[in-house]
């Protein structure tokens, strides 16, 4: 895998509006530098400690992202540098995010991530929820709402992949008309970015195209 061919590529081919979230899950600091020195700033993670750990080893002009299911006791260990949280999908966890960011005197942005999928998931708010989440929100002065989040059905069936993404666009157009701090429509992965641009999605979580595949 050459990382800084494969970023340099994805720099080149988005479109300017579409930020790319570089997901280094698993991979060693070292492989993340490459990417760095190749130009990225913005790399995803879905492990709170494992992020922890390479923020401290890192250079600190990089923007992390949590883009994994979020433990609310877990919060802690990345209120003080997490950049955008994607995954938040309960009042409970946005509850935890307030108090920990009041501590560390910041507020912190995060994205509601929405069950568009038709596959079985524990995560993510059905989008009948999402109102009186972000109603209740705006008592949180320390978090801020700026975006959904969406992770389509793991399927070769592209129009169903369309689909789901197309129910969250709408979503999102929809939400914007009240809500106009909400600017990120977080959707698109190594297999179905492509899908996801064409969908309206201005954020794309990459990790497989550009680090390879994962050894767990
Ligand atoms: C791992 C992960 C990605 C990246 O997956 P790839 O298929 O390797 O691009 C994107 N989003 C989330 C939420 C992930 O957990």
């Amino acid at each position: 895998m050459d990382i800084i061919t494969n970023t340099k590529t994805f720099i080149e081919i988005l479109p300017p509006e579409v930020a790319l979230v570089a997901v280094s899950k698993t991979k060693p600091v070292e492989e993340i530098m490459q990417s760095y020195e190749a130009g990225q700033r913005i790399f995803g993670e879905n492990k709170i400690q494992e992020m922890a750990s390479k923020w401290e080893q890192l250079p600190k002009d990089i923007s992390w992202h949590m883009i994994g299911h979020v433990q609310t006791n877990k919060v802690k260990y990345m209120a003080h540098f997490v950049d955008l949280i994607h995954g938040v999908d309960s009042l409970k966890l946005l509850k935890e995010i307030q108090k920990q960011a009041v501590k560390h005197n910041r507020v912190i942005s995060c994205l509601i991530q929405i069950r568009i999928a038709q596959e079985e998931t524990k995560f993510g708010l059905p989008k009948e929820g999402l109102e009186e989440l972000l109603e209740a929100s705006s008592f949180f002065k320390n978090v801020k709402i700026v975006g959904l989040m969406g992770m389509a059905t793991f399927t070769d069936d592209k129009n169903q992949i369309a689909d789901e993404f197309q129910i969250l666009k709408i979503l999102f157009d929809k939400t914007k008309t009240t809500y106009p701090e909400m600017k990120y429509l977080s959707m698109g992965m190594s297999g179905d970015y492509e899908i996801a641009i064409a969908s309206g999605s201005n954020m794309i979580r990459v990790g497989s195209k550009i680090f390879g595949a994962r050894n767990y």
